[in-house]
Protein backbone atom coordinates (compact mmCIF):
# COMPACT_ATOMS: atom_id res chain seq x y z
CA UNK A 1 0.00 0.00 0.00
CA UNK A 2 1.30 3.42 -0.97
CA UNK A 3 0.81 6.33 1.09
CA UNK A 4 2.30 10.07 1.49
CA UNK A 5 3.45 11.48 4.63
CA UNK A 6 3.59 15.36 4.95
CA UNK A 7 6.59 16.32 7.46
CA UNK A 8 5.25 19.82 7.71
CA UNK A 9 1.89 18.70 9.35
CA UNK A 10 2.22 15.14 10.32
CA UNK A 11 -0.83 13.89 7.76
CA UNK A 12 -0.83 10.71 6.11
CA UNK A 13 -2.84 10.26 2.85
CA UNK A 14 -3.49 7.86 0.82
CA UNK A 15 -2.97 9.01 -2.05
CA UNK A 16 -5.91 6.92 -3.82
CA UNK A 17 -8.37 8.35 -1.65
CA UNK A 18 -6.92 12.27 -1.72
CA UNK A 19 -4.42 14.23 -3.24
CA UNK A 20 -3.49 16.85 -1.01
CA UNK A 21 -2.28 16.49 2.58
CA UNK A 22 -4.12 18.87 5.84
CA UNK A 23 -1.84 21.91 5.34
CA UNK A 24 -1.73 21.33 1.46
CA UNK A 25 2.08 21.65 1.07
CA UNK A 26 2.18 18.32 -0.20
CA UNK A 27 -0.29 17.11 -3.35
CA UNK A 28 -0.08 14.25 -5.32
CA UNK A 29 -1.43 13.02 -8.79
CA UNK A 30 -1.81 9.60 -10.07
CA UNK A 31 -0.31 8.38 -13.74
CA UNK A 32 -0.37 5.03 -15.28
CA UNK A 33 -0.34 4.00 -11.83
CA UNK A 34 2.22 6.18 -10.56
CA UNK A 35 2.05 8.25 -7.43
CA UNK A 36 3.43 11.40 -8.26
CA UNK A 37 4.16 13.21 -5.35
CA UNK A 38 5.86 17.54 -4.67
CA UNK A 39 6.30 19.46 -2.24
CA UNK A 40 9.43 19.31 -0.28
CA UNK A 41 7.81 17.89 2.86
CA UNK A 42 6.81 14.46 0.87
CA UNK A 43 7.87 11.88 1.90
CA UNK A 44 6.64 8.33 0.39
CA UNK A 45 4.83 5.62 2.79
CA UNK A 46 4.86 1.88 1.40
CA UNK A 47 3.49 -0.25 4.05
CA UNK A 48 3.91 -4.26 3.58
CA UNK A 49 0.60 -5.76 3.32
CA UNK A 50 1.83 -9.00 3.99
CA UNK A 51 3.07 -7.72 7.47
CA UNK A 52 -0.09 -5.84 7.82
CA UNK A 53 -2.30 -8.85 6.89
CA UNK A 54 -0.63 -10.88 9.06
CA UNK A 55 -0.66 -8.63 12.29
CA UNK A 56 -4.36 -8.00 11.45
CA UNK A 57 -4.98 -11.89 11.44
CA UNK A 58 -3.34 -11.66 14.47
CA UNK A 59 -4.97 -9.65 16.51
CA UNK A 60 -8.13 -10.85 15.25
CA UNK A 61 -7.44 -14.08 16.37
CA UNK A 62 -5.46 -13.33 20.07
CA UNK A 63 -6.68 -9.78 20.55
CA UNK A 64 -2.85 -8.82 20.52
CA UNK A 65 -1.86 -5.86 18.47
CA UNK A 66 1.80 -6.72 16.79
CA UNK A 67 3.90 -4.35 14.67
CA UNK A 68 3.99 -4.78 10.79
CA UNK A 69 6.51 -3.29 8.30
CA UNK A 70 6.65 -0.24 6.35
CA UNK A 71 9.18 2.48 5.07
CA UNK A 72 10.48 5.20 3.21
CA UNK A 73 11.23 4.37 -0.98
CA UNK A 74 13.63 6.17 -1.98
CA UNK A 75 12.96 4.76 -5.32
CA UNK A 76 9.99 2.65 -6.27
CA UNK A 77 7.86 1.89 -9.77
CA UNK A 78 4.96 3.16 -7.75
CA UNK A 79 6.37 6.81 -6.40
CA UNK A 80 8.09 9.59 -8.48
CA UNK A 81 9.35 12.90 -7.40
CA UNK A 82 7.87 15.73 -9.39
ZN1 LIG B 1 1.02 18.95 5.00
Amino acid sequence: MQLIYCVHCDDVFNPVVRNVCACEKTSTTISDGVVVYKGSYAFPVQLDERSMMLALEYYRKYGVMTRFSGWFPTESKYFKKE
